[in-house]
């Protein structure tokens, strides 16, 4: 897609299991006014979590019929789950002028990286593997199963992810504030510089 075609910015968050991507997201919507996608999954959901809040939670069949009909900007399997961005939202915000932030991980980041030039792609990364597990831990989210399967595939993610060569920036969750303060700074740049450059010249 063409860099100059909408206003807004959009920003992509990748990273392993429990290191913050999402409480990172939250902060962002609080910090900057960004607009968080909910993407689609046909996973069940998760110890407190709410349908068209967190996620759209749709069933196999209703997964397909989205992509049949070619509502998905990108979608990947993760975790032997589909996930998906639906792309009229996303649209609907950039063309508004809105920050619109996509928690999506590397192969979906790889399909937004080739469509969207403009678009602001964060790897987040533990300070220490073992931190993976103390913060899956502690969220209380997953069955002792699924934490087990996505910190065996962490380390893979990661070097896939590094090697995927999309990433603008790479962001290392320890002090959480911090984290948060370093996107924020970086995406408050980047908003003004596409401003400046779609500022009529004199
Ligand atoms: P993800 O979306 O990447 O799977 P979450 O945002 O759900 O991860 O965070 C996993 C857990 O780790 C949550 O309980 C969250 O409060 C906690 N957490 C996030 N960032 C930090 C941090 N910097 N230090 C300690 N705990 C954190
Ligand atoms: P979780 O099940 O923990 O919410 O998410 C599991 C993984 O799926 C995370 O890496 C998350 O970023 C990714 N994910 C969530 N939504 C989407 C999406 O719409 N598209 C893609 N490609 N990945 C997603």
């Amino acid at each position: 897609m063409s860099s100059n075609l909408y206003p807004g910015l959009l920003v992509v968050i990748s990273g392993p299991s429990g290191v913050g991507k999402t409480t990172i997201c939250h902060a962002l919507v609080d910090r900057l006014g960004a607009q968080l996608s909910v993407s689609a999954t046909t996973r069940p959901a998760g110890s407190g979590e709410r349908n068209g809040e967190d996620y759209l939670f749709l069933s196999a069949q209703q997964f397909k019929q989205h992509l049949d009909d070619g509502d998905f900007l990108e979608h990947a399997q993760v975790f032997g789950h589909s996930y998906g961005t639906l792309t009229g939202p996303v649209m609907e915000a950039l063309q508004a002028g809105r920050i619109v932030v996509l928690e999506i991980d590397v192969n979906g980041a790889k399909q937004i990286h080739q469509r969207f030039d403009r678009a602001k792609m964060f790897l987040i990364l533990p300070p220490a593997p073992a931190s993976l597990s103390d913060r899956l831990n502690t969220r209380r989210r997953d069955a002792r199963t699924v934490i087990a399967e996505r910190l065996a595939k962490a380390d893979g993610e990661v070097r896939f992810a590094r090697e995927s060569g999309c990433y603008d920036y790479t962001i290392v969750n320890d002090n959480l504030e911090e984290a948060i303060n370093q996107i924020v700074t970086i995406i408050n740049q980047e908003k003004e510089k596409s401003q400046n450059d779609r500022r009529p010249q004199v």
